[in-house]
């Protein structure tokens, strides 16, 4: 499957969830190439190439829409991701659209700053009272961690007790978690190596060019 055609069933299972959410049952190739803005032939070219099958009186069940993409986008190896704690690293992921070209799709954001709760984006920041539902009903195993350090070690745990099995981790504690992969973003303590670095390099030149100048007397 190429990549405009991931892209466009994500949208079409978005789409659907969204109509779910309103209370429709059934949903119309005219209404999903409505919000992809797309031709509703496409639509139903892209359906019947995965044997998504309409109603007789058109339309397709919302229900068995959602269940089918779920399916097709699952062998396809398509992982949601939840980002904790929106802030500047967090937002900057979510909204970072390069993690769908490698099957990575972040399906939503949690933080407790009511100001940054926004539930009608795509992908919606919640509250994080609202994560344990949201990653058991969606089956999410991987999380961005993005909170300050302080918050970060309880946050973590709270996630793999709702079924989180691997954390990103940008916070810069060391964190303890058993039953869980944890990988480290330390960004502050890489640029800070690497400053070092730079900073010995120079340090290493001046002295071989002082050497050379020395020699040279
Ligand atoms: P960043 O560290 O990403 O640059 P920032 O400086 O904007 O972010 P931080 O104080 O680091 O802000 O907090 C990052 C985000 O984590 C904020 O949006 C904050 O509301 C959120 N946050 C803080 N504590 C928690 C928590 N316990 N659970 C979820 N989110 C939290």
């Amino acid at each position: 499957m190429n990549k405009d055609m991931l892209n466009r069933l994500i949208q079409y299972k978005n789409v659907a969830m969204r109509m779910k959410e309103l209370g429709f049952v059934r949903v119309f190739s005219v209404n999903l190439a409505d919000a992809l803005n797309i031709n509703p032939v496409k639509v139903r070219k892209d359906f019947s190439q995965f044997h998504i099958k309409g109603k007789n009186k058109g339309g397709y069940d919302v229900d068995y829409l959602i269940t089918k993409i779920d399916e097709i986008l699952g062998k396809e190896g398509v992982e949601k991701v939840v980002v904790v704690g929106v802030g500047n690293i967090g937002s900057a992921l979510i909204n970072y659209p390069g993690f769908e070209n490698v099957g990575i799709k972040i399906v939503a954001g949690f933080d407790i700053d009511p100001a940054k709760i926004k539930q009608d984006r795509e992908p919606p920041i919640l509250h994080l009272d609202k994560m344990k539902d949201f990653v058991q009903q969606e089956n999410v195993k991987i999380g961005i961690l993005a909170v300050p350090e302080v918050a970060a070690q309880r946050v973590a745990e709270l996630m793999v007790s709702y079924g989180i099995r691997g954390i990103l981790n940008f916070s810069p504690a060391k964190l303890k978690i058993k039953n869980c992969i944890v990988t480290d973003v330390h960004i502050e303590a890489e640029l800070e190596n690497l400053v070092y670095f730079v900073k010995n390099q120079e340090k290493i030149s001046t002295t071989k060019e002082k050497q050379k100048d020395d020699n040279t007397y």
